[in-house]
């Protein structure tokens, strides 16, 4: 009962769903054939009101803190240089300094349950992805989107929570610019046979405000800009980064529980 209770506080809406439906989230989705990738004209998400925002809660004991609110010791740029991330830090967050590039934990991690905390700038400048973009690379290559996606219309797969090219949010549960936002997410990457073969492909939930937007979906591989790529043979574990699209996107509250097989 111990082990239930701490999951009751960390994560009481997934508790709330597991215990009352006696059933895990084992839903698979697969990449839409009918829309091309980016397509405008791809049902947007409904827009569901996920509550007010508020402070964080403390990480479960168990969680590695990827963000200690101070400083970026536990950050690198995510060139290959490995040079120190260059982001500010003020007030418990970090924050996108546009041109000084994406960011890496110093640490590589594989399947894991990750816990972020983003808000995107208010007022609000800019249109469609150009308004509060940054986002959250799993393994460093599988992007969940970050945007202002509240009255803000851009493509259905690349809108807030989407899998970046690939899998639009069940429902749009953004809250307004300028307030925090969570992501929580259930991370299984991709599997290799002996041969070096694909032997499963990665799969990923994810809740964004307590609210499930993806169920378990497949991806096809990497994300990226108006392709697909194929799957690359990758170590098991790989940083997660953090992205500079040019938006002064904010972060706290960041920490991952890895998961074993
Ligand atoms: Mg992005």
């Amino acid at each position: 009962m111990a082990h239930r209770s701490r999951i009751r506080r960390s994560l009481p809406w997934l508790a709330a769903v597991c215990i009352s439906t006696g059933t895990p989230l084992t839903a698979q989705g697969q990449v839409s054939t009918e829309w091309p990738i980016h397509s405008m004209a791809r049902p947007k998400a409904p827009v569901v009101d996920p509550g007010p925002s508020h402070d964080p809660v403390p990480p479960p004991a168990d969680a590695i803190v990827l963000f200690n609110g101070h400083d970026l010791s536990d950050w690198r740029n995510a060139d290959s240089s490995g040079a120190p991330a260059r982001w500010k830090v003020e007030l418990g967050y970090m924050e996108v300094v546009s041109g000084t590039g994406n960011i890496a934990t110093a640490r590589a991690f594989g399947d894991a349950q990750v816990h972020v905390e983003w808000e995107t700038p208010t007022p609000p400048t800019g249109e469609g992805q150009e308004r509060g973009n940054s986002g959250v690379f799993l393994m460093g290559k599988y992007e969940i989107q970050v945007l202002d996606s509240y009255d803000n219309p851009t493509y259905a797969d690349g809108q807030a929570a989407a899998m970046f090219g690939q899998y639009p949010p069940l429902v749009n549960a953004s809250r307004p610019p300028g307030q925090w936002q969570t992501y929580d997410i259930i991370w299984h990457g991709p599997r290799w046979g002996k041969s070096g073969e694909l032997a499963s492909p990665a799969r990923i939930t994810v809740f964004h405000n307590g609210v499930l937007v993806q169920d378990n979906v497949t991806l096809t591989g990497p994300t990226a800009y108006r392709h697909r790529p194929p799957y690359t043979h990758d170590p098991d574990q790989l940083p997660l980064v953090l992205q500079d699209h040019h938006s002064p996107v904010r972060f706290r509250d960041l920490w991952i529980r890895p998961l074993k097989d």
